[in-house]
């Protein structure tokens, strides 16, 4: 049996507007196809094992959150995690997740937290608050689901450097600053998105986007991902796109 192993980051600290469903996701979309995937939690003085990890999740927190595991994650985990990094290991890494991600958060108040430094992005605290639906258009998704549906809640504005692509471009709602028409980021197998959602029920083609990476790195000659029904997934999709998008 193939088997997975998925390491959640600060499970305890980072866990806003239900995005742990995005592991419940992964979970079951594995368990369909026969793959075991193990979900390790790994939160403040935890070690990372950068060898263990197949993908890596991190989701949203407050400002408050993300000061406490600020030193946590400087000092006992950035090198192994920027090291899972560079080795091709898949991420995904929602709103506060994402901007710690980044080299720096500059909250309202004026207060720098540093980050990771794993992706060349940077955040800053903007006025107004982000908040609302988001459909964003993501190149490298097949084409019968590249529309990615999310929910956005943030008043950061993350501002991406040169090694980094957007996720996509924006549909509907603010995305990566509000106004550069650009969503999230990808850079190697990392995504970093500001869509809680949670993301992966609602985009299951992303779910298995990620699942493919993992699992092409871990058994380079391995079969393919067989593919699910995902009918109810397919209208519900359709519902939110006629709403949002008004596609017929
Ligand atoms: N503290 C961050 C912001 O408001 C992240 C919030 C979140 O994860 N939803 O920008």
């Amino acid at each position: 049996m193939r088997e997975l192993t998925l390491i959640h980051l600060y499970p305890d600290l980072m866990n806003l507007y239900g995005d742990r469903g995005n592991i419940v996701t992964l979970k079951r979309r594995c368990e369909w196809r026969g793959i075991q995937l193990n979900v390790v939690p790994v939160s403040l003085g935890d070690p990372f094992d950068a060898d263990r990890a197949d993908i890596v999740f991190i989701g949203g927190g407050q400002d408050y959150e993300q000061a406490i595991l600020q030193d946590d994650a400087l000092t006992k985990k950035r090198d192994d995690i920027l090291r899972a990094v560079e080795s091709d290991v898949v991420f995904l890494a929602i709103c506060g997740g994402y901007q710690l991600l980044g080299s720096h958060y500059l909250t309202g108040e004026g207060k720098r937290i540093e980050c990771l430094g794993a992706l060349d992005v940077c955040t800053e605290a903007g006025r107004k608050r982000l908040i609302g639906n988001l459909i964003f258009d993501c190149p490298f998704l097949p084409e019968e689901n590249r529309k990615v549906i999310g929910f956005e809640n943030h008043s950061g504005m993350t501002f991406r450097g040169p090694s980094v692509n957007p996720l996509g471009r924006v549909l509907y709602g603010h995305g990566n600053t509000g106004s550069d028409g650009t969503e999230g980021a990808l850079y190697r197998n990392v995504i970093g998105s500001y869509s809680h959602g949670s993301l992966l029920p609602k985009n299951p083609a992303l779910a298995d986007f990620l699942l493919e990476r993992a699992l092409l790195r871990r058994y380079p000659a391995g079969e393919r991902l067989s593919p699910l029904p995902d009918e109810l997934e397919r209208k519900a999709r359709e519902g939110l796109l006629k709403r949002f998008l008004h596609t017929s």
